[in-house]
């Protein structure tokens, strides 16, 4: 039993103007009946029935249901109310136009978790006489089939009371008539509720009446039907026709009647005694057949104190929207916004897009860098080298390749463990191509670099030492002993192409044409003045540029940026290995020895006050008896290191002022020119005396003992770089290059400058990157609440009628957390891959043009990015979402 005591219901507007919508209503209703609120407009009674239904908040007295009172009542707990105990039809039927008939039948039942069969709604369905309307959608029923959807939903929840607010106002009378029965039908055994302001209706239908005025119950009343039997025996019909039942006799009292009529005419009169048959056919349209028993209803003021309930309490249900109908809501939402919602995920992806690639750059990793330069680049063979700043000046002279030393070379052998070559260069080794054995090395003058640029290998620069045949020989046999090689078939193309000059022996060249590697195989070749023998070989990658250059001029490969990037990397790789010959484990030391078969010289150099190189030729001398660390120069050397170029200092003078244990750093190289070029170390050595050669005309000597001279030249002859090839899995790749970098080795990778330089603007860009994805991510915050918002807006009606048949707000929030999720999740799923394919496009033109692997996605960035896009959503959604949580369901449900 429902019961209200001295119900309010103020609405207060802004403007201050308070409305007592409800003053003070006190109504028991029964467990069953039929019971209309009548009113004019704007007496209260949609306002009651919502406060009845917890539908909206009231301001004072309590609603008592099953005896439990609303004063203990959570919002939660009238949601579960009306879950459990209500069903609502409205005059604007709210069908959920998202679903389908059944679908809005069924909502109202899983929303109290109980599971429904297609029987169940069938049944239902046939009560509203809707059989077969299951699979219709709302929008092709007309308005009584629709407003039949709508008991039938109530319904299906077997609730205690249904309360329909005009539920055949915008029904035309004879569908009105139809829903009415069927409220009257479950009357019986459900209390119904009907608010109108149709009296007649009232009057034809309600058990009771209940009259609102200005909020206040101003009349209660309830029906009373006497049957009254139906005994008499002549009737009169129109004045003029007297019906007399078989056997019946005329009374006093009709023939009063007859007399009194009588009276009344002002002519003769008829009385005619026929049977009912004839009768009939003479006047068709009065006769009729007697009437049987009869109500006759009376209405008499609402006793309530005589109202019990039966019901027992039942047990409160707390909604619970299923997943997929939630869904399916939050999906509708974004068909109705097309172009709102391409724009937003538009603008979002940019965001995210920024924002991944800011992620990207701050991880920017030189060392990383290097590593997939190399690996997803055209390196073919990296090299290891070192490089270290001498003396005191800051040009590039003053940064130099040296030789590693007996440790750097061990750490290094043991790292690259079976896959290293050693190589010696000795480009600084002077050349004497055509010398005492007139062996050859290949031709250089039939190449016109000027017009053609084809392959021109000019010299060989120096011997890989390959202990662990990382040079695959492809032709011929891998070099055995100390007088073979293998060379690069860039060389050996070169060959037969052009021929190889071969010298006769009496100082004659003849160019010895070749057709084949089988002819250049067996040929004698010099390098650093040992002659080896071809024995083999071995492939290298210079065909992948060649392809390229061919039939290019060099003004073309200038023109064009990506060919001379490509040119830059075919002359490192010719540098590093194809000019190159490679030996046999060992087998270095026959260069070593043959050094100075020409007239090379172990060049010092120091470096004056100013920074300036000076530069001595190193002798072996054994007439002074110098000690190890000592050494005497010239002193033009020593005036011009001591007292600058401009010195006029005579020996005697320089000899005078000369102080003993001088220290100097000096850097030795191996060269018959004056290039400073191919320092190798630096070694202290101490002054004890100077050379008279102040007036001798040559170059400056310094004398040195046998020892430190043969220790210095072993040092010189140590290798400079290290060969490995390049095609590592990048996860070894990574450890190399981190490892040496840290102990300070160089790495030979594409434009290591470049890199360098990318780090710092990266820093920068990193940055502005944040910014703008800051700026951005703002603005889609906005647009986000602002999409999240008008799909509340949209479906605002849907949740007033989602909240009136039982869903509680964490329903409604679902929802719209549902809608924001599927947002994010297109978002996750637009821009990750777009992140990960720009970061591809721009590493392949970065590789092109510079070449550097600048970005690297990886499933951080991911991480980064989904998370963001979670921070993005939450917050877009949190507040609007919330807002409709805590809205009253009538304010939800109202039209406007
Ligand atoms: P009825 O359904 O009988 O036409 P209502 O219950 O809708 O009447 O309204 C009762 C009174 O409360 C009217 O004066 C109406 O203007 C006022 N009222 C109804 N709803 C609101 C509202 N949301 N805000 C302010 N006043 C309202
Ligand atoms: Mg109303």
């Amino acid at each position: 039993m429902l019961e209200v005591k001295n119900l309010k219901k103020i609405y207060s507007s802004k403007k201050g103007e308070d409305t007592v919508a409800l003053k003070s209503i006190n109504l028991r209703l029964p467990d069953t009946g039929l019971i209309f609120i009548l009113g004019k407009s704007g007496s209260g009674k949609s306002t009651f029935l919502n406060v009845l239904g917890g539908l909206d908040s009231f301001d004072d007295g309590e609603i008592i249901i099953n005896g439990k009172s609303s004063k203990f009542f959570k919002e939660s707990d009238f949601d579960s109310y009306r879950n459990t105990y209500l069903g609502f039809v409205f005059q604007e039927f709210n069908i959920l136009e998202d679903f389908t008939v059944g679908k809005n039948i069924e909502l109202a039942l899983q929303l109290q978790n109980t599971p429904v069969s297609k029987d169940d709604i069938d049944k239902i369905l046939k009560q509203v006489d809707l059989e077969g309307f299951e699979n219709r959608s709302p929008n092709e029923l007309s308005g009584g089939q629709k407003q039949r959807v709508a008991i039938a939903r109530a319904l299906i929840k077997d609730p205690n009371v249904i309360l329909a607010d005009e539920p055949t106002g915008a029904l035309d009378s004879e569908t009105g008539k139809q829903v009415m029965e069927t409220l009257v039908e479950l009357s019986q055994s459900k209390l119904v509720l009907v608010v109108s302001h149709d009296r007649e209706f009232a009057e034809v239908y309600a058990n009771r009446i209940v009259e609102l005025r200005d909020g206040n119950v101003m009349s209660d009343i309830t029906r009373e039907v006497k049957r009254v039997k139906a005994d008499n025996h002549i009737e009169i019909y129109d004045k003029s026709l007297i019906h007399i039942k078989k056997g019946g006799k005329l009374s006093n009292k009709d023939i009063e009647k007859i007399n009194k009529y009588m009276g009344d005419v002002s002519d003769d009169t008829y009385l005619a005694l026929a049977p009912i048959g004839e009768m009939q056919s003479a006047f068709p349209s009065k006769i009729q057949k007697f009437d049987k028993d009869t109500d006759i209803v009376k209405y008499t003021d609402t006793n309530q104190k005589s109202i019990k309930g039966n019901t027992i309490a039942r047990d409160m249900i707390s909604s619970q929207l299923p997943f997929v109908d939630a869904l399916k809501m939050a999906y509708s939402n974004f068909k109705s916004k097309k172009f709102r919602l391409v724009l937003t995920l538009f603008l979002s992806v940019l965001a995210l897009v920024f924002f991944g690639f800011a992620t990207i750059l701050s991880d920017y990793d030189k060392d990383f860098s290097y590593v997939k330069t190399f690996y997803e680049g055209d390196a073919y063979m990296m090299s290891i080298s070192k490089t270290e700043h001498i003396g005191n000046g800051s040009s590039s002279k003053n940064v130099v390749d040296v030789n590693f030393t007996d440790t750097s070379l061990d750490y290094l052998q043991n790292m690259f463990n079976g896959r290293y070559a050693v190589t010696y260069d000795i480009h600084n080794i002077p050349k004497s191509p055509y010398d005492i054995n007139k062996k050859v090395i290949a031709d250089t003058e039939v190449f016109d670099a000027s017009s053609h640029a084809v392959f021109k290998p000019v010299k060989f620069t120096g011997i890989i030492e390959d202990p662990n045949e990382i040079f695959e020989v492809a032709y011929g046999t891998y070099p055995d002993g100390e007088n073979e090689c293998a060379i690069s078939d860039l060389f050996a193309d070169a060959f037969v192409e052009n021929g190889m000059r071969i010298g006769m022996g009496d100082g004659a060249l003849v160019r010895v044409g070749m057709d084949n590697y089988d002819q250049v195989l067996g040929k004698e070749i010099r390098v650093g003045g040992v002659v080896y023998t071809i024995s083999g070989i071995f492939k290298t990658n210079y065909h992948t540029y060649s392809d390229l250059f061919k039939d290019k001029s060099v003004a073309e490969i200038q023109e064009d940026s990506d060919l001379s990037v490509k040119m830059v990397h075919y002359n490192e790789d010719e540098a590093r290995f194809m000019s190159k010959v490679v030996v046999d484990d060992g087998y270095s030391e026959g260069v070593k020895d043959s050094l100075f078969h020409y007239d090379a010289k172990m060049i010092m150099d120091v470096n004056d006050d100013t920074g300036a190189y000076l530069s001595a030729s190193a002798t072996i001398d054994n007439t002074y008896d110098l000690g190890q660390g000592e050494v005497m120069i010239s002193a033009l050397y020593y005036r011009n290191l001591k007292y600058g170029n401009k010195s006029t200092r005579t020996f005697e003078q320089l000899e005078t002022d000369f102080v003993d244990n001088n220290q100097y750093e000096f850097y030795s190289r191996i060269s018959d020119n004056s290039s400073v070029k191919g320092i190798a170390y630096a070694e202290s050595f101490t002054v004890v005396g100077l050379i008279d050669d102040i007036d001798v005309l040559g170059s400056p000597v310094i004398y040195m003992n046998e020892l430190d001279y043969d220790k210095m030249l072993d040092k010189l002859f140590l290798p400079k770089s290290l060969l490995t090839t390049a095609n590592l899995s990048g996860e070894t790749l990574n450890r190399y290059v981190t490892t040496l970098h840290d102990k300070n080795y160089e790495l030979s990778a594409r434009n290591e400058d470049s890199l360098i330089l990318i780090g710092d603007i990266m820093n920068q860009f990193v940055q502005l990157f944040y910014i703008a994805s800051g700026v951005l991510a703002i603005f889609v915050t906005l647009l986000l609440y602002n999409f999240i918002s008008v799909s509340i807006v949209h479906k605002r009606k849907e949740i007033g009628i989602l909240r009136a048949i039982g869903a509680r707000g964490v329903d409604v929030v679902k929802i719209f957390m549902l809608e924001g999720m599927m947002l994010g999740v297109i978002m996750i799923l637009v821009s990750i891959p777009a992140v990960a394919v720009l970061s591809s496009i721009i590493n392949g033109y970065m590789l092109s043009v510079l070449p550097v692997l600048l970005v690297s996605f990886s499933f951080k960035q991911a991480f980064y990015m989904s998370l963001l896009t979670i921070f993005i959503i939450a917050i877009s959604s949190f507040f609007p979402v919330r807002a409709i949580a805590k809205k009253k369901p009538v304010d939800a449900i109202k039209n406007n």
